[in-house]
């Protein structure tokens, strides 16, 4: 059996189906093998070079190849790699806590570092949890979503996320949380536009604690600026301010999922530092924290409120990789990288570079309906047609086709039709935090003729 898979390069099992792929549904086209990285290029086993427009699933923040990282990597692992947190601290762990809180600012004095977004998720919910139990409010449990939303694909986590065709399959496996509606600013209900919207919004959040009982409401979680669920949604500024005041007044916390905007891809360390006065409790970050070096993920909060908890009998929580020396290593060499080259300013000014070139593109294209993000956290909306902003019928599979169709172009874009695209489709435009104008001008130009084939494939 162990030949049999050498021999065919273990792709394939002994039943002939793929062994190695079993995410992808049946009769999907094989991806192409990836060979390396450098920058913001990679390369297949058959010599193909691709541009990353969306450091794969928005991750890849500094670029591949990055040798500081490399380094830090290598020369901690000839240090330790892991050392049970039973036995042992480690330094870091130390070292990359203190810089985050650095970088966070006040609020967010105590990190707590997992593998990974959906550990993040998990973690802070539990977090809200213990320190609502030991300030004596063990009738807060309820944490509330927004629709659409996600926060990571463990069933805490999805209870949380807004997205009605996972729960369809998974509400009976866990505890489904109520949801409000996310501020869409493109496709509006009639008589709205976006301002009106959003306070529409917020007033449906203060509703919904009030209807589920402001007691036994723990938090309300929320992406400042959307990922895949929202299509890189910013929300007019006074829905942040607005969601604050909601959540103090019945003494809700708010949590920040940051595993896509934060770690500098919006112009800022967190996102939540672009609205300085409606600060969330708790914030997650995954993703670019470690840039796609290593698993990471991490969950921030104030001194008070872990103090809290610790005195309480300590955080009920952990995973056997919490804080490992290895991974620690190689996000304080990813966030000395952010830092020393002034990529969260890089990410501000390719922004606003790469947004301008979008819409050139809108202008010309019968299909991009809008575009919207700040900093590197950018979409683009697909639609059939720019004047009735018409969702594309599931049929044309207009994500997954405008993938396709992109990596023929050496072109790499990130998408998911979430809720089955009830919401809309889109596309991401993340390129890492290292983009240079030169590049950006490379991926307009082959995004320009990716949606050009789209089009008239549809049209004929
Ligand atoms: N939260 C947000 C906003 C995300 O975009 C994701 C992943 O895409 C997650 C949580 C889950 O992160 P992970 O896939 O690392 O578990």
């Amino acid at each position: 059996m162990a030949n049999e898979l050498r021999k065919s390069g273990g792709t394939f099992g002994h039943r002939g189906g793929p062994v190695d792929v079993f995410y992808l549904p049946e009769g999907a086209r094989r991806h192409p093998v990836v060979s390396h990285g450098d920058g913001v290029y990679l390369w297949d086993k058959d010599g193909n070079r691709y541009i990353d427009a969306c450091s794969g699933p928005v991750t890849t923040n500094i670029g591949h190849g990055n040798k500081r990282v490399i380094d830090a990597m290598s020369a901690q692992a000839r240090k330790i790699c892991f050392a049970a947190r039973q036995h042992f601290e480690n330094e870091p762990n130390i070292a990359l806590a203190g810089l985050v809180a650095e970088l966070a600012g006040p609020g967010f004095e105590r990190a707590f570092f997992v593998s990974g977004g959906s550990e993040a998720t998990e973690a802070a919910i539990k977090l809200a949890r213990q320190y609502a139990v030991a300030r004596g409010e063990s009738s807060r449990w309820k944490v509330l979503g927004r629709e659409p939303g996600y926060h990571g694909a463990s069933l805490g986590a999805a209870s949380v996320s807004g997205d009605p065709a996972s729960e369809a399959i998974f509400a009976s496996v866990m505890q489904v949380m109520p949801k409000v509606p996310a501020p869409f600013t493109y496709r509006l209900p009639e008589n709205e536009d976006a301002d009106s919207y959003a306070r529409r919004c917020a007033t449906a959040l203060e509703a919904t604690i009030v209807s589920e009982g402001p007691d036994s409401v723990l938090a309300f979680i929320m992406e400042p600026i959307g990922g895949l669920a929202t299509g890189a949604l910013v929300a007019p500024d006074h829905y942040y301010s607005a969601v604050r005041e909601i959540c103090d007044r019945h003494g809700v916390l708010l949590i920040y999922d940051e595993v896509m905007s934060g770690a500098g891809r919006t112009g800022a360390f967190l996102a939540a530092q672009h609205w300085p006065d409606a600060q969330p409790d708790i914030v997650t970050l995954a993703k670019g924290i470690a840039a796609g070096y290593t698993p990471l993920g991490m969950v921030l909060a104030s001194a008070q409120m872990v103090d809290t908890v610790t005195q309480s009998g300590g955080f009920l929580h952990g995973h056997t990789y919490v804080a490992n020396p290895l991974s620690c290593a190689v996000g304080h060499a990813v966030l000395s990288e952010v830092i020393d080259r002034n990529l969260m300013a890089n990410a501000a000014a390719m922004g606003t570079h790469l947004r301008a070139r979008l819409a050139e593109i809108q202008e010309t294209s019968r299909i991009l309906g809008d575009v919207r993000g700040r900093g590197l956290l950018n979409a683009i909306e697909i639609v059939t047609d720019r004047e009735t902003k018409r969702i594309p019928p599931a049929s044309l599979l207009a994500s997954s086709r405008l993938t396709e169709i992109g990596m023929e172009n050496g072109l790499l874009l990130y998408s998911r039709r979430t809720a089955n695209g009830k919401y809309g489709e889109w596309l991401m435009v993340t390129p890492p935090l290292i983009v240079t104008e030169q590049e950006i001008d490379e991926i307009a130009e082959r995004l320009a003729r990716t949606l050009q084939t789209f089009e008239q494939e549809i049209a004929g």
